[in-house]
């Protein structure tokens, strides 16, 4: 089966170089993304566009809207993806930067840090960040959940905080990332109620192959999977792996395990298409 992770990073953030050193022990690299996706047939991706000014600092409150890949010279053909916003910079240059960003050919959606940045989904601050998804026709992401930083605030990240601009942009599609976990039932409401609302099942587990083998002897996804089929919606569910948090093999075979098999075509790659229209023209031709 062909694959496509919707959510991956490829940006120089210190805590994404030290997990990859200590936590999922993989090459954190151009090189290292292509191995995994060889070895595992993922065919294309969509990466979470985010910089930092200082190292080791995300989130970042200097970093300029729109933020993109700086991990290496260049990013592989394809990897498309979204541009991040930092809501204290939201000038008018850059709103038309972002603009700029977001009529290129490999930019297919916003992704918005709730959480990381203190503002709730439904602030004013992001309403030129709508229009413009709206104006181009991108979705728009949203971190939500447990923030990867301890500087994050939670109340910001909660999934139930996207219902209002679910229903205030019936059309925008927006995808919650890590499906608000550990707010995962509350998150499985906001996706089953309104039809603009999708999920990434990325971020879910960190770590290594030991990490999964843990939590499968526990009770740890007990929520998990009552959400999901709570939820009754796998087909507004995406594969993704929040790389390099994990490693690419280990996360599908786990979410692989978490899906009916009836619905791993949807989940693994026909629903990226569906939600990042672009993204289409980056795959491979054959
Ligand atoms: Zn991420």
């Amino acid at each position: 089966m062909k694959i496509i992770d919707a959510h991956v990073h490829f940006s120089n953030i210190g805590s994404f170089h030290d997990t990859a050193n200590r936590l999922s022990q993989l090459s954190y690299s151009y090189e290292g993304l292509l191995q995994e996706w060889k070895e595992n047939n993922v065919v294309a991706g969509v990466a979470m566009g985010v910089t930092e000014t200082i190292h080791n600092n995300f989130p970042d409150y200097e970093s300029q809207t729109p933020m993109g890949l700086d991990l290496a010279d260049s990013v592989p053909r394809n990897l498309v993806h979204c541009v991040g916003i930092n809501p204290f910079k939201m000038d008018e240059r850059n709103k038309r930067e972002l603009e700029l960003d977001l009529q290129k050919s490999n930019v297919v959606g916003i992704k918005i840090y709730l959480g990381y940045y203190p503002f709730y989904a439904y602030d004013e601050v992001y309403t030129p960040v709508y229009q413009l998804a709206a104006k181009y026709q991108v979705p728009v992401v949203f971190h939500t959940g447990d923030t990867y930083s301890e500087r994050g605030l939670l109340k910001y990240s909660h999934p139930l905080t996207l219902d209002e601009v679910a229903v205030n942009y019936r059309d925008i599609n927006f995808v919650m990332a890590h499906f608000g976990d550990p707010w995962v039932l509350d998150g499985a409401e906001v996706v089953y109620k309104n039809r603009n609302m999708f999920a990434d099942l990325s971020g879910l587990i960190v770590g290594t192959e030991a990490e999964i083998n843990r939590h499968r002897k526990t009770r740890f996804l007990n929520h998990l999977l009552h959400a999901l089929d709570y939820c009754d919606h796998y087909e507004k569910l995406m594969f993704g792996t929040d790389w390099p948090l994990i490693s690419t093999g280990s996360y599908i075979t786990f979410i692989k395990e978490i899906i009916p098999e009836k619905y791993h075509q949807a989940v693994f790659f026909d629903t990226a298409l569906k939600v990042f229209p672009k993204l289409r023209g980056f795959l491979p031709k054959n």
